[in-house]
């Protein structure tokens, strides 16, 4: 069995097992002041599924594309599945999930579905990679969602940039609501993979999962059983690793998927921190650093 992996920015990931295609996320055509990731949603000729992390625009759009053009099944939440069929997308297509679901992919692939968290989006904490963000801790959703809160400003208000993001978003197909975030295992009979596109994490979920090897998201503030951390990024990623414990560990959605409010954190200068909590916390975890469409082959 040939199992390769190939990272197509943000969170999205294209999982190959033998002659099987199974993109995790779909989100490839972003704005034009992100670096491109070689590959856009209508170039994709071959898709058996999509699994979609949850229902934002920089995970889900480009999926409806995939799921018409190729016959996709594309699973995901119920959100997901609205989303979808708004697109067109034929309901036999939709595979619905919430969380404890487990399908079968192929003869000898299925994958599991697990309740997952998305990161803290109402907390404006520091993200970077080695900063530690405090705070916000305990709070009820009145709270963390104030009325007249601010929208979410992609990059300085008066910015090009910005008007340019808002367009962006606007135009591309996604929710304003995660619709539930939920993580995968995929299982194959040579090992396991996780999949999340989103820092959060349910630990005594996650802790119980053991695969071979994990994708892990690392952006914005993570969310521990629906808490903000009150700790880094980096901490983040090391506590998946102990919690995961995988021979390999790849992250997502740390790249400048929408300059200039994302940061660029695939450069080893960004990832010291993430390497020194990895092998702290769990020393036998290996931290992959890929760049787009660098296939990596898994589980041989
Ligand atoms: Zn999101």
């Amino acid at each position: 069995m040939t199992v390769t992996l190939d990272w197509l920015g943000c969170a999205t990931f294209r999982l190959t097992v033998d002659d099987m295609v199974i993109y995790l996320d779909a989100y490839m055509d972003r704005v034009p002041s992100a670096p491109p990731v070689g590959l856009s949603a209508d170039e994709v000729d071959r898709a058996d599924f999509v699994l979609v992390g949850h229902s934002h625009f920089d995970h889900i759009a480009g999926a409806e594309v995939i799921a018409a053009n190729t016959g996709a099944r594309v699973i995901g939440s119920n959100e997901t599945a609205r989303i979808m069929l708004d697109e067109g997308i034929a309901p036999e297509q939709l595979l619905r999930a919430q969380g404890g679901e487990h399908f079968r992919l192929s003869d000898t692939v299925t994958v599991r579905v697990y309740p997952s968290l998305h990161s803290c989006i109402w907390s404006t904490a520091a993200s970077n990679t080695g900063e530690i963000a405090a705070g916000d801790y305990g709070l009820t959703e009145d709270e963390r969602w104030p009325p007249n809160r601010p929208l979410v400003n992609f990059g300085g208000v008066d910015s090009e940039e910005s008007r340019l993001a808002m367009e962006h978003v606007e135009s591309c197909t996604g929710s304003h609501e995660t619709g539930g975030a939920l993580a995968y295992v995929i299982e194959t009979p040579e090992g396991s993979i996780f999949y999340h596109d989103t820092s959060g994490c349910w630990t005594r979920v996650v802790g119980d999962l053991h695969p071979d090897v994990a994708i892990v998201a690392m952006a914005g503030r993570p969310n521990i059983d629906g808490e903000p951390i009150q700790g880094s990024l980096a901490q983040f990623v090391g506590r998946m690793a102990g919690l995961l414990k995988p021979q390999t560990l790849f992250l997502g959605h740390h790249d400048a998927w929408m300059p200039p409010r994302t940061r660029d954190m695939t450069t080893e200068e960004a990832l010291t921190p993430v390497r020194e909590e990895v092998s702290r916390v769990a020393p036998g975890v290996s931290l992959a650093n890929v760049g787009y469409l660098e296939s990596t082959r898994l589980l041989a």
